[in-house]
């Protein structure tokens, strides 16, 4: 199939043509100009190198249990849906993919998903590393899911056996939470300083166990310079920001809203949102990732942590270049290239060079937004079984107007 119009790289966008090949699913050539052959309508649009979503829970596992709120069908709908053509799914299920058998029993389920799924591996108390190449989670302290440690001491005796791997933290630093924990609401029982705290001793884990390594959900101001600092030593760290934590602040929370906008870490304070918005946009930041995070109507009432966003990611990303003067290139980097160069040494040989560029051996998934047509997010049209956006009648300035897959168009 050809595709033509603006074409958005990391460096440059310009006017041109994509050729996928439908056999392969792979890009076979991108050049210049315009044939007036496109096989789709692109007027008013602009073509991204697919977008990449790195940190997803899709909830299914062997187990089964939580399938009432999400399965790799649905989670993949929802990432077509919102313009995500490739995810990476975390380890806290019931039945945790902490070896090889669990790990393949899990591959088997997500093989039914549109988009392309990477897999986590998670780090427990009483994990090994597998033998095949993974990513890693460690939970660094009682979230969601029963894989976390409760000492610091405990944590690094395992990230030891884990020398050299790729490793993602969560950062909440468990001995601060529970030092917050009588504090009235979520948002002060775990505070800015658990995940600062939890940020200095994953950097030193990072850098002394020479790991790969990725903090999830970035979301105070005050652990930033930590992150500069690693990444000018030559630490091998990147960082994740949600779209939650770059639009919502605590000020908005009120009591109607408050179970709603509950997740870990929590909502942050206004300056802490405008700096994360301005370290994604400088690289300090690297992904936009968006922890998405499905729970019943029922449970959120309960206080389940978490949202879900991949419906509307696509969306969101036409909110910061309109309103935070992202540049597409911005976006192509933050949203496609970067969670693509994330995923690329644990993706399969048919995938060729992998995701997260429009050029020709990469793989044939772009992410077509219509900057003219607004999007306003409601519940009626998003397709995560859980049934509910944090987005609840919010207008974004622009949409997904296509979601090619390997060469094939699958909506929204
Ligand atoms: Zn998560």
């Amino acid at each position: 199939m050809r595709i033509e119009g603006q074409i958005v790289g990391v460096d440059r966008m310009f006017e041109g043509s994509v050729v996928i090949d439908e056999a392969t699913g792979l890009i076979v050539s991108v050049s210049e100009g315009a044939t007036g052959q496109s096989d789709l309508e692109t007027k008013g649009c602009l073509i991204f190198p697919g977008f990449g979503d790195i940190h997803i829970h899709a909830r299914e596992d062997p187990s089964g249990t939580q399938t009432y709120k999400e399965d790799f069908t649905s989670a993949s709908a929802a990432a077509v849906n919102g313009g995500v053509v490739q995810v990476a799914d975390m380890p806290n299920n019931p039945v945790a993919p902490v070896d090889e058998a669990t790990y393949a029993m899990k591959e088997r389920l997500a093989a039914k998903s549109d988009v392309h799924v990477t897999l986590y591996a998670g780090i427990g108390p009483k994990t090994e590393p597998l033998e095949r190449h993974v990513p890693y989670k460690a939970f660094m302290g009682p979230s969601v899911g029963d894989l976390f440690f409760t000492s610091a001491k405990q944590l690094e005796r395992q990230i030891a056996k884990y020398r050299g791997k790729n490793v993602s933290f969560h950062c909440e630093d468990p001995e601060v939470m529970e030092a917050h924990k009588g504090a009235a609401t979520h948002e002060l029982r775990r505070p800015p300083e658990a995940e600062i705290s939890a940020t200095a001793f994953a950097l030193r884990l990072i850098e002394r166990y020479e790991l790969q390594g990725k903090l999830c959900h970035y979301s105070t101001r005050d652990g930033l310079p930590m992150i500069v600092a690693a990444k000018r030593k030559g630490v091998r760290v990147t960082a994740e920001v949600t779209p939650h934590h770059l639009y919502f602040d605590d000020s908005i929370l009120t009591d109607e809203n408050r179970l709603w906008l509950q997740m870990n870490p929590p909502l942050r304070s206004f300056g802490d949102r405008l700096a994360m918005i301005e370290a994604l946009r400088r690289g300090d930041i690297d992904y936009i990732a968006t922890d998405h995070a499905p729970h019943s109507h029922a449970e959120k009432l309960e206080g389940h942590s978490g949202v879900p966003h991949l419906d509307t990611l696509g969306a969101f990303a036409t909110w910061l270049m309109k309103e935070h003067a992202f540049t597409a290139m911005d976006i192509a980097r933050v949203m496609a290239r970067n969670p693509g160069k994330f995923v690329r040494e644990f993706l399969p040989e048919s995938l060729g060079k992998g995701f997260g560029e429009v050029a020709p051996g990469f793989v044939g998934s772009l992410t077509v937004l219509d900057m003219e047509t607004p999007y306003v997010a409601t519940a009626s049209k998003v397709k995560t079984k859980c049934g509910w956006t944090p987005f609840e009648g919010v207008t974004f300035p622009g949409s997904v107007k296509y979601t090619v897959l390997r060469g094939k168009v699958f909506g929204p």
